[in-house]
Parts: structure tokens; C-alpha cells; sequence
């Protein structure tokens, strides 16, 4: 997985596994949003984790769908995005239902005893059948790759501290520093992946951006609410999301900054969090507006 999808990394990225004698182990059917370092220089993935993260990809395609044409039409007009308003749209209802509908099974697969315990939503492949011939999905899986290798590094990162006994006194900035350490190995060096492989340096960087994006936005889902400001072993949510969004230099309109809006207002709405009415100034403004509100909501 590494070599597909950050090929100019991958020799580092083998080295440092190996110099830390990290392991990747699939765990067949554990319940929980599972993925996490433990002792030992094991890293362990539940195979029901990438089917959750594949499903919320999917919602992260309905979001786009439901949200992006209005955010574009109401800041070219220069009128306010107004969630309730668009609420009243004919056809919102059911986008905002087929997005419910999968986080909901994205939650219920959380608790399913097992893989068999549970149907899989309509409509969407299953991962194992390998990258979809609709454009649109392959896109999806390619995402799901970036996005799961994002958290390995992130993992990796964990079991680097371990095995150096170089761990943060603060859990909380040891989480911040694996999001980091994560993102600068999917970032900085694409213009090296992009001369080797010729393709152009901002879709690479785009693209990296947005899995990096959606991997952060799980996180609100796999959170419970009352953990979204953060518990003593894991940062607020919010705090996460403005550290990853703060990384990104694309301009302020910018598709990235349209999807990442897309995704957490429905999001918010999803989970009843209350979104302003506001003027989009730009997308990025309105990607910011989400954290905001993701802040307040969770402060109560
Ligand atoms: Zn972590």
C-alpha cells in the first residue's frame, strides 16, 4: 500500500519500519473503531475499520453531492448559506437521508458482533471487490488507500515514540505530532513523486489533501459526543481538524476547501450541531466556519 500511494516515500517509510520493528496485524472481527498502536511495535487494524472508512468515503460523494452545487450557487449570487433554507430544496431530503443513512451503518458495524451480523447499504461495492470501474467510486478507492495509509503513519508514528522511549509527557501533543509526522510524509515531497511519475504536482497535492481531510473528518464520527473536546488521551476534535486544515496551502477556493466544507456541514448536521447562517466569502472561510462550529458545540 505504501508503494502505491506515496511511492517517493517508501523506502524511508520500510526503513523506519523495520529499524522499529513495527508490525501491521489484522485483527478479524474486533467491535470499536479499531486502529491502534500497542505494545510491542504492533500496529492493529480491524478489517471492519477500512470497510468503515470505505463507507464514509462514500458519504463523504453524497455530502459533495448534496452541498457543493448550493455553496457554489449561494456565493456566486453573494446570498447567505442558510442550512434551513436549503433544507426546504426539493431534492436535499433524500441527499441528506442517503448520507444519514450510511453513517448510521458506519456506527452500527461498530457494534455488529460480527462482519456477518449486519447489511451492507444498497448501492455501494464492497471493498473487497477491488477498485470500481465507475469513475467516480475508483476515485473513492484511491482515497480509501490514501486515507488508510495516513493513519498507519500515524501509527507508525506512535510506535517510532515507543521504541525510541521518546514519547510526549503530553498525550495529547504525542496525537497532534502523529497527525503530523502523517501529513508531511503524504505532503512534502510530491514534487519528487511528480517528476518521476508525471502527474501534475497541485492534482497530486489535491488529491493527498482532501484523503488527509477525510481521514480527519472520521474522526467525528468515530468520536462519541461527548468525547468531541477531546478526553486526557486524545486531543478535541476540532483541534485536530484546524491542525490539518492549517497545513494546507491551496488557495481559498480551491475544490479541497469546498469538499472539506461539503463533508463537515453535513457532518454537523448529521449530528444535530447547529451552522450559522453565513455569506461564503470563500470556501476556505466557510471550511474554518465548520470548525467554529464544531468548537462551540462541543465546548457545551
Ligand atoms: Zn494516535
Amino acid at each position: 500500500m505504501f508503494e502505491g500511494v506515496i511511492p517517493e516515500r517508501l523506502d524511508e517509510v520500510l526503513s523506519l519500519i523495520e529499524s522499529h520493528s513495527a508490525q501491521f496485524r489484522r485483527v478479524d472481527d474486533k467491535s470499536d473503531f479499531n486502529l491502534d498502536a500497542g505494545a510491542f511495535g504492533a500496529i492493529q487494524f480491524a478489517q471492519r475499520f477500512l470497510g468503515q472508512l470505505w463507507l464514509f468515503d462514500f458519504a463523504g460523494l453524497y455530502a459533495l453531492h448534496s452541498f457543493s452545487g448550493v455553496i457554489f450557487f449561494v456565493k456566486s449570487r453573494g446570498l447567505k448559506f442558510d442550512i434551513a433554507e436549503i433544507d426546504g430544496l426539493p431534492e436535499q431530503k433524500e441527499e441528506n437521508n442517503c448520507f444519514s443513512k450510511i453513517i448510521k451503518t458506519i456506527q452500527r458495524l461498530n457494534s455488529a458482533e460480527s462482519k456477518y451480523d449486519f447489511a451492507w447499504p444498497a448501492g455501494i461495492p464492497k471493498l473487497q471487490e477491488g477498485k470500481p470501474k465507475d469513475i467516480e467510486q475508483a476515485a473513492v478507492f484511491d482515497l480509501v488507500l490514501m486515507a488508510t495509509t495516513y493513519f498507519f503513519l500515524h501509527e507508525l508514528k506512535h510506535v517510532i515514540f515507543k521504541s525510541e522511549g521518546s514519547s510526549p509527557e503530553d498525550r495529547l501533543i504525542e496525537e497532534m505530532e502523529c497527525d503530523a509526522f502523517a501529513a508531511e510524509r503524504m505532503l512534502s515531497k510530491i514534487r519528487d513523486y511528480s517528476s518521476a511519475s508525471g502527474y501534475p504536482e497541485d492534482k497530486v497535492f489535491m488529491k493527498r489533501s482532501i484523503s488527509i481531510a477525510l481521514g480527519s473528518a472520521f474522526l467525528a464520527v468515530a468520536t462519541p459526543r461527548h468525547n468531541l473536546d477531546g478526553t486526557a488521551t486524545h486531543p478535541a476534535v476540532h483541534d485536530r481538524w484546524s491542525a490539518t486544515l492549517g497545513r494546507i496551502e491551496l488557495e481559498e477556493d480551491d475544490s479541497y476547501w469546498l469538499y472539506f466544507a461539503s463533508l463537515a456541514i453535513a457532518l454537523l448536521k448529521h449530528r444535530k450541531i447547529t451552522f450559522p447562517s453565513q455569506l461564503v466569502v470563500s470556501y476556505k472561510q466557510l471550511a474554518v466556519a465548520t470548525i467554529k462550529a464544531l468548537e462551540e458545540a462541543s465546548n457545551k
